[in-house]
C-alpha cells in the first residue's frame, strides 16, 4: 500500500499537559496510521487519553514530541470530528446547526443545502429539520452533529464517544449512522469509547490505558 493511502500517521506522538511537577501525560509515544477504509475503535476508560489522542489526529493539539503527519490529505483539513460534549448551537435549528461549517467556509448555497439535506437524510434526521436543539432528544443531537460533520465530505471522520451518554438502542443507531455514512462516503473512521460492545463493531480495535495506545495484539 502507498503512502498516500495513510491519512494520518503517528510516529511517537506524545501530549503533555502543564509542566513541572503538575504535569500530565495524557498520550505517551503513541504510534498510529489510519488508512482509506480503516475502522478503528480505540477503548479505554475515562482519563485514559482518547480525546487528547483524538485532537492530535485532528490537529487541534500538536505533539509535545513525536511527529503527527497527513500524508494522504496534506493537511488535517480534511477531517471532521464529532466532538463529545453537546456540540449544537441552541439558537439555530437543525439545518443551520448542520450548514453552519459550510456557511462560514463561504460555500455557495445551493451546494450547502444540497449537501445538508443528503447528511441530515444519510443519519436518519431529515424530519427534525426545522427542530431547535432543545425540541430534540440526545440521541437525535449526536445524530445531527454526525451530519454537521458529514455535511463536510471528510475523508477521516474522528467521533469522540458519540455513544457515551446514550442508551444502548439510541447509542446503536448512532453508531449505524456512522458506520453507514463512511461506507457510502468511503471515509476513514475512528471512534473512541469505553463500552466494549461498541468497539466490537469497528473491524480494529486499540486499546488505550493511562495515555498508552496498546498494539492490536495486546488490544482485549
Ligand atoms: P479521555 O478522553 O480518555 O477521558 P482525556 O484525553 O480527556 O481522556 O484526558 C487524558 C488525561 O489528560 C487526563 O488525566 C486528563 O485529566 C488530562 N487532560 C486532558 N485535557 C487536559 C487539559 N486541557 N489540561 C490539563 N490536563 C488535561
Ligand atoms: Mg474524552
Amino acid at each position: 500500500m502507498s503512502g498516500i493511502d495513510v491519512l494520518v500517521s503517528c510516529e511517537n506522538a506524545a501530549l503533555t499537559f502543564g509542566r513541572g511537577a503538575t504535569a500530565v501525560v495524557a498520550v505517551h509515544g503513541a504510534d498510529l496510521s489510519i488508512r482509506s477504509g480503516d475502522r478503528l475503535a480505540v477503548v479505554g476508560p475515562s482519563g485514559s487519553g482518547k480525546s487528547s489522542l483524538l485532537h492530535l489526529l485532528a490537529g487541534l493539539e500538536h505533539p509535545t514530541s513525536g511527529t503527527v503527519s497527513w500524508p494522504g490529505l496534506g493537511g488535517p483539513a480534511g477531517i471532521g470530528l464529532v466532538f463529545q460534549a453537546d456540540s449544537l448551537i441552541p439558537a439555530l435549528d437543525v439545518t443551520e446547526n448542520t450548514a453552519l461549517p459550510l456557511v462560514l467556509a463561504g460555500r455557495p448555497e445551493t451546494e450547502t443545502h444540497h449537501q445538508v439535506t443528503e447528511a441530515l437524510a444519510l443519519v436518519g434526521a431529515a424530519d427534525l429539520a426545522d427542530r431547535l436543539p432543545e425540541e430534540i432528544s440526545g440521541g437525535q443531537a449526536q445524530r445531527v452533529a454526525v451530519a454537521r460533520v458529514l455535511a463536510q465530505e471528510p475523508r477521516l471522520i474522528l467521533a469522540d464517544e458519540p455513544t457515551g451518554r446514550l442508551d444502548h438502542v439510541t447509542g446503536g443507531r448512532v453508531l449505524d449512522a456512522l458506520l453507514a455514512a463512511a461506507d457510502r462516503t468511503g471515509a476513514a473512521l475512528v471512534v473512541t469509547t469505553h463500552d466494549p460492545a461498541v468497539a466490537a463493531r469497528l473491524t480494529i480495535r486499540r486499546a488505550i490505558q493511562d495515555g498508552r495506545l496498546l498494539a492490536p495484539e495486546d488490544t482485549p
